[in-house]
């Protein structure tokens, strides 16, 4: 039988901002060495309240007009609870039930032709910090400085039939956030979520889908992209394994 892969993609952007989303201190690409850019506000101390920084949504919503979303009126934050030695409050804030950006589209031309991408929303967040793991001594050591760094998270609709089809859109994506100023865009500033599921050629329903996180080149995108879509397509024809949403 013939498959067909589905793919929809969570893609987290670092704003190019100068301090960070919820308190003063310098942003993205202002540390020099390790938490050097920590408060108590970002690093979780009782009893301080984060403060929005307005050019967060400026960028926020520049990325909308550029994705053709709809642009809320009406917005809000929520705390997603999540206890890792990288979150200090040991919540993330982010934005559930009311992102600023919904409801967008792209299109992209491969070999399949000309495409349209449906974007489910855009929303704001703040990133965590970064564990580095010393396994010479045993030890692991947080850096908070990225702690709080504004993210925006683009999600798309399982629209993409190719890993072409994701490459071009993400390339797209890279170019119009550095053209607008709103990301520059280097080495891990730029994260993808791939959700991806096989279904019969000419079926209408979806499989079961695998997420793998957190990938920020586009070659390792590619391999997994191939990986994973062969290990459904053999679970599925040769039921090797029993394939669980994970
Ligand atoms: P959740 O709320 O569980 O994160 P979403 O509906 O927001 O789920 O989907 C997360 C991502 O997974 C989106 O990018 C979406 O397009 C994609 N997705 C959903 N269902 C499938 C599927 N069956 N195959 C591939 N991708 C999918
Ligand atoms: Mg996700
Ligand atoms: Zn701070």
């Amino acid at each position: 039988m013939k498959y067909e892969m589905v793919i929809g993609l969570e893609t987290h952007v670092e704003l190019s901002t100068e301090s960070k989303i919820f308190c003063s201190c310098g942003g993205h690409s202002a540390a020099k060495e390790p938490n050097d850019c920590v408060c108590p506000a970002c690093s979780g101390m009782p009893g301080m309240l984060p403060v929005m920084n307005k050019r967060v949504v400026e960028l926020a919503v520049t990325a909308g007009l550029m994705l053709n979303c709809e642009i809320s009126r009406y917005t809000t934050f929520d705390k997603k609870n999540y206890y890792y030695p990288d979150l200090p409050c040991a919540y993330q804030i982010t934005q559930l039930n009311h992102p600023i950006c919904t409801d967008g589209c792209v299109s992209v031309k491969t070999s399949l032709g000309e495409r349209d991408i449906r974007i489910k929303q855009i929303h704001m967040e703040e990133d965590a910090g970064k564990l580095v793991h010393d396994d010479a001594t045993n030890t692991s050591l947080v850096d908070y400085n990225r702690t709080s760094v504004p993210l925006i998270e683009i999600v798309s609709r399982p629209d993409f039939r190719s890993s072409e089809e994701v490459i071009t859109y993400l390339k797209k994506l890279k170019s119009s956030l550095q053209f607008a100023g709103i990301s520059e865009c280097e080495e891990g500033a730029m994260r993808c979520d791939v959700n991806i599921s096989v279904r019969p050629e000419g079926s209408e329903e979806f499989g079961v889908r695998t997420e793998i996180k957190n990938m920020s080149s586009f070659e390792a995108i590619e391999k997994a992209i191939r990986y994973e879509s062969q290990r459904h397509i053999d679970a599925i024809e040769f039921e090797t394994e029993e394939l669980v949403q994970e």
